[in-house]
């Protein structure tokens, strides 16, 4: 059965933007693409086969969930790395499908050991350190009896990576506590390499670009590969110095659904729930079958925007859970079946998802990993 609206995925566009990357990225250095939050809306089992044809093999998730998600999807080999969350009875599964995961608690690193002795597995654990962001991590005063408890046990345990996370590389505000992560992730490199951790890594898409000197072995790369900027400053640091400075980066991401009733109202009436539209004159309104519950934020009522024809609309009144309206009245010719682009192009106009962020408080990061997990997404060109 149809859904009433859909995603189209750029295959080219994350052509583009992997090329883009992989230039910045040193050479020895692999990468690891972030598909966490159902690939940042993109749909984790459209775009992780996409992604591996064109040769991408390291992924990142938050969970196992997520894991066994792309695991299933993927034809090819690839290592897949767990960043958050792994419960005590998925830890097997993921020892016995190679899946790495971060240990940053010890009640996590003890389990480990335990189950990997009992499958008679080696378990590849990625150890992530507290350098200043402070949601998980060792803590230094850790190290010496993680060091030990690790050593102790390598006949069960492969120390995939050794790795820490920024808090906020994408703000030159936080150059300061950056740098200082920066070099509290140094002693713990210093303290931990007698182990030989086979990854050491800690860049997010901001470190990546600002911080080189953080891609060590891995980087961890997330919303840039979807053609998009963390901030708008890190965009301006590395890319828009110059004049006539266009972005290199492509969205992969269009989001599209059909006009599914045209009306004419008369001048002087409300249109929708309650009075936050008055119709100042007679005015042709088309309800889209999109609203709230599928990602449209209500915080787009009255300001949001569409593509119809061509032609930039606004919403009118409020988003509801399943419908939206919207202000065709300048387009004669519309009808019921015509194509609405919520996010991406029409004719020679579009619509992206930044715009959104500005109509609403929603941030990119946000939008994206709110659309919703069964809208059907399909890979074009
Ligand atoms: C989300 C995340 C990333 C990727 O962040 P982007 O800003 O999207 O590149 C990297 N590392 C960790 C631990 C993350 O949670």
């Amino acid at each position: 059965m149809d859904n009433t609206s859909y995603i189209e995925i750029s295959r080219s566009a994350l052509e583009n933007n992997l090329d883009y990357i992989r230039a910045k990225k040193k050479a020895k250095t692999k990468l690891s693409l972030v598909v966490k939050g159902n690939a940042y809306g993109h749909g984790i089992d459209t775009y992780g086969p996409l992604a591996a044809s064109l040769g991408v093999n390291h992924f990142s998730v938050f969970d196992a969930h997520e894991a066994y998600q792309l695991k299933r999807s993927l034809s090819s080999p690839a290592e897949i790395m767990i960043m958050g969350m792994i419960t005590d009875d998925q830890i097997p599964w993921a020892i016995e499908e190679g899946v790495g995961f971060f240990v940053f608690e010890e009640h996590r690193l003890k389990q480990t050991i335990a189950v990997a002795k009992a499958l008679g597995q080696k378990a590849r654990i990625h150890l992530e350190l507290e350098t200043g962001m402070n949601r998980t991590g060792f803590v230094k005063n850790q190290w010496s009896h993680l060091y030990k408890l690790i050593q102790d046990n390598s006949e069960h345990l492969i120390l995939e990576g050794l790795c820490t996370h920024f808090a906020g590389a994408e703000s030159v505000a936080n150059h300061l506590r950056i740098s200082k992560q920066l070099k509290a992730f140094k002693e713990g490199r210093k303290t931990f390499k007698p182990l030989e951790p086979h990854y050491i890594h800690a860049a997010c898409s901001a470190a990546f670009l600002r911080f080189p000197k953080s891609q060590y072995d891995l980087v961890r790369v997330g919303i840039l590969q979807y053609g998009f900027w963390p901030s708008v400053e890190t965009y301006i640091a590395t890319e828009g110095m110059h004049e006539n400075a266009t972005d290199p980066l492509q969205r992969l991401i269009s989001w599209k659904s059909r006009i599914m009733n045209v009306k004419e109202v008369a001048k002087g009436e409300y249109i929708g729930y309650g009075t936050s539209y008055l119709a100042t004159q007679t005015t042709k309104v088309a309800a889209v079958p999109v609203g709230y519950s599928h990602g449209f934020s209500r915080s787009l009522s009255n300001a949001g925007r569409a593509l119809v024809r061509g032609t930039r609309v606004g919403v009118i009144g409020v988003v509801n859970m399943n419908v939206m309206m919207l202000d065709v009245s300048h387009i004669p010719s519309v009808e019921v079946g015509d194509e609405v682009v919520l996010i991406g192009e029409q004719g020679n106009q579009s619509i992206s998802v930044s715009s959104f962020s500005e109509y609403s408080d929603q941030m990119n990061y946000e939008l994206l990993t709110r659309l919703p997990q069964d809208i059907p997404r399909y890979i074009t060109d």
